[in-house]
């Protein structure tokens, strides 16, 4: 680890986000003078209040570089049948680039036939086995899942060495802990992942140079969980007992050991949007051999 940075330091998505917007407006700007508009169609099962929030942020920040999009709402008492059909139709879209479908899914919809149905080269947040399958290969064709890749991009926008480190994983979801310990093997870090039956976890992740927290339990992470110095990202969005939007990270309780942190709000969130809008860009390009 070559992090030399003062303590405490927060690390805010912002500039991370900006930096990627300002390449891709170039490049979607490339594309349209070639005639090529790229385009993102979301596909929403009812008005869950987390899908809308999300939704607004990837609609705001797909706009703002260009990138067409399109919401499909459908019913939340949709059959499956239906729900395939109209997967198959964007599928088959040549103008759409690509897919986010909203997850879970309604009960009566079966996410483990689903999740073959959508095409993988549209598919810009790992909903697809064959995406799951590139990121465990390091085949940089596929499209891991936006969270765990604005992670990485946080780390590397902070100069934050990763060949070497050793970092831990708090969390091993299919949709943050376990693509984010894959994508950071693949930056030759030394990768533990952690989860609710490891024992004396703040041992565990008090050892690592890097902290990713994506267990879903607000300010969890105290003061014995990380090493001194450590970098910590925190992926957490929660609520409260009352009510405030917090991480799984006690950052007041940390700040003082560790070299940086992401903020929650305007840390990973604010970056994931610009994933989802850089892998539009990125399946519109390789579905127009570019
Ligand atoms: P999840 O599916 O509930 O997974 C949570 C993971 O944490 C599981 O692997 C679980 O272990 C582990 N865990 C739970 N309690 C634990 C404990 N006491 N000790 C150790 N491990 C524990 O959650 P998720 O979908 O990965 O999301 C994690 C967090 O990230 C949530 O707060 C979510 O809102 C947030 N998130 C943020 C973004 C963003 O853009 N910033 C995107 C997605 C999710 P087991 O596997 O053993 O049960």
């Amino acid at each position: 680890m070559e992090v030399t940075a003062t303590k405490g330091q927060i690390i805010k998505g912002k500039p991370v986000a900006d930096k990627i917007s300002e390449s891709l407006i170039q490049e979607v700007n490339e594309l349209v003078k070639e005639g090529i508009s790229p385009k993102l169609t979301i596909v929403r099962v009812g008005a869950r209040g987390d899908d809308l929030a999300y939704e607004r942020g990837a609609l705001k920040r797909c706009q703002s570089v260009g990138i067409a999009t399109e919401v499909l709402e459908l019913a939340e008492d949709i059959t499956q049948e239906e729900y395939v059909k109209a997967l198959t139709e964007i599928n088959n879209d040549k103008n759409v680039h690509g897919i986010l479908c909203f997850r879970p899914l309604p009960k009566q919809l079966n996410e483990e036939v689903i999740k073959y149905v959508i095409a993988p080269e549209k598919d810009v947040d790992s909903f697809s086995p064959i995406n799951s399958a590139k990121v465990m290969e390091g085949d940089t064709t596929g499209f891991p899942p936006c969270t765990p890749t604005a992670v990485v991009e946080i780390l590397k926008h902070y100069g934050v060495q990763l060949s070497g480190a050793k970092v831990a994983v708090l969390g091993r979801s299919m949709v943050v802990g376990k693509p984010a310990a894959m994508l950071l093997l693949n930056e030759n870090a030394t990768v533990t992942i952690c989860h609710s039956r490891t024992k004396d976890l703040a041992k565990v992740t008090s050892e690592a140079d890097v902290l990713v927290a994506a267990v879903g339990r607000a300010r969890m992470v105290k003061e014995e969980f990380v090493k001194e110095g450590a970098v910590v990202i925190d992926v957490g969005i929660n609520v409260d007992a009352d009510g405030n939007l917090c991480g799984d990270v006690d950052t007041n309780a940390v700040s003082d050991k560790v070299s940086m942190i992401t903020p929650v709000p305007a840390g990973v969130g604010s970056v994931t949007t610009s994933i989802l809008a850089k892998h539009v860009v990125k399946a519109c390009k390789l579905q127009n051999n570019k």
